[in-house]
């Protein structure tokens, strides 16, 4: 059993949604393209999961947040792709992949064939398994990935409401969990082996503005430690959880967002991995010229650092899709992908936006008391990252660009002294 196509994309996230898209307006013929996804569901804007999706009161829920919405583009329903003429094939996960002889096979038993691959298999969370410990399988141990994660979180948090909620790890799954899980009146502990949290992005000082808000909402904050088992009763569900400090915390809950790994297994052995995920060129085209890669997946240039990097950011998905489906289609006019890095966040009332490095010195400026601040990263004299808290978009706008233009900078203190002036005049 088998189909043949012009174009596969294995993978039904954020990349292949806006990869559609970008097909269907660069002019691709009905039939020619398929979707294969182990989701039962059309591609989706992935960050609402952690969102609208969990708030009590007029949540979000699909058909509302298929791609593109994100980007203010068209939403792209199961009808969507059928009136384009895109095969669109839920449900179904690929197990394997043969990259010579150009086809997948399925965990259903049909091989479907291709001349172009884009490989959008995004990534998988980390479970606490692969760190020597269990309660995975517990009914009310949570991660957060996919829309059947994000459902049973809402299940389990609706039965939790005024008791306790665990929530381990202090990265952004950690970050925006908390504050849902206290919009739903679940007391929440964050538990995290790092000084502060989100410690990939934010400096001491940026990180206790955040922590500060949190702990107002009642959140504590256990730092500097680990989860060193699970309790749980006969009925499988934890009761609580040790800490590797001795203590010991009751809960009804526990969220684990423990960072993430891409889905690069089916090609292993058979294309060139770099960082931890599958290596592109600046068209997003990995060690086998039929065969691209984009998305959380995909170690690409990133002309601005002049270094490989993998990214697991939503804008990431969306513009290395769109950069890979232009030079499918348009070889001779596309260029090399010039990226900017760019990644958000919204809790509570907050949201914050960075662009760019978080390499060198830093400088703060702003308001850390009220609610605009923000920081520059600056390198070998250039600018090279910006963030920005309670920014307009306009402000958001200039940090943007100016990070993009890398301006030398001579003097820190000035820096500081311009704050957000030294960006909207750049
Ligand atoms: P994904 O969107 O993960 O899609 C991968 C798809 O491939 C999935 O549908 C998966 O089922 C499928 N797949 C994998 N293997 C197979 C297989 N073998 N067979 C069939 N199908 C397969 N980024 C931000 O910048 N800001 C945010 O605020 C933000 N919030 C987020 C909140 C949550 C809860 C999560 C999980 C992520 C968030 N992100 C955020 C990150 C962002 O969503 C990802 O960077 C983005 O989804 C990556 O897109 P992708 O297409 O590479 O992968």
């Amino acid at each position: 059993m088998g189909r043949a196509f012009v174009y596969v994309i294995l993978g039904g996230g954020v990349g292949a949604g806006y990869a559609a898209l970008e097909f269907t307006k660069r002019g691709v013929s009905h039939g020619e393209l398929c979707i294969i996804t182990e989701e039962p569901v059309a591609p989706y804007e992935r960050p609402a999961l952690s969102k609208g999706f969990l708030l009590p009161e007029a949540p979000a829920r699909l058909p509302s947040f298929h791609t593109c919405v994100g980007a203010n583009e068209e939403r792209l329903t199961p009808k969507w792709y059928k009136e384009h003429g895109i095969e669109l094939v839920l449900g179904t996960r690929v197990k394997s992949a043969d990259v010579k002889r150009k086809t997948l096979l399925t965990a259903t038993g049909e091989t479907i064939s291709y001349k172009i691959l884009i490989i959008a298999t995004g990534a998988r969370a980390l479970k606490l398994e692969e760190f020597g410990l269990n309660g995975s399988d517990a009914r009310n141990v949570c991660y957060l990935r996919d829309l059947a994660d994000a459902t049973r979180i809402v299940d389990v948090m609706q039965s939790s409401i005024g008791g306790n909620a665990v929530v381990i790890g202090g990265g952004y799954i950690g970050m925006e969990c908390a504050a849902s899980l206290v919009i739903n009146k679940i007391n929440v502990t964050m538990v995290f082996p790092e000084e502060h949290c989100m410690a990939r992005l934010f400096t001491p000082k940026i990180a206790s503005y955040y922590e500060d808000y949190y702990k107002d909402k009642g959140v504590k904050f256990i730092k500097g430690t680990v989860l060193s088992s699970i309790d749980m009763n006969s009925d499988g569900k934890v009761t609580g959880v040790n800490l590797r400090d001795e203590s010991h915390l009751p809960a009804d809950m526990v969220v684990v967002g423990i960072g993430i790994r891409p889905n690069t297994a089916l090609f292993e052995g058979q294309l060139t991995l770099e960082k931890g995920g599958i290596k592109v060129n600046g068209r997003m085209q990995t060690s086998n010229n039929s065969v691209y890669a984009i998305g959380d997946v995909a170690a690409f240039p990133v002309k601005l650092f002049g270094e490989i990097r993998r990214l697991e950011h939503v804008d990431s998905a969306r513009k290395s899709a769109r950069h890979a489906v232009a030079a499918i289609m348009e070889p001779e006019k596309t260029g090399e992908f010039d990226y900017l890095p760019f990644f958000y966040s919204r809790i509570f009332t907050l949201s914050w936006q960075f662009y760019g490095d978080n390499a060198g010195e830093v400088v703060h400026f702003g308001d850390f008391s009220g609610n605009t601040f923000g920081a520059y990263w600056v390198s070998k004299g250039h600018l090279v990252g910006s963030f920005l808290e309670g920014g307009t978009k306009e402000q958001y706008e200039a940090i943007s660009k100016a990070t993009r233009l890398k301006p030398a900078v001579e003097d820190l203190a000035e820096l500081e002294n311009q704050g957000l002036g030294f960006a909207l005049a750049a």
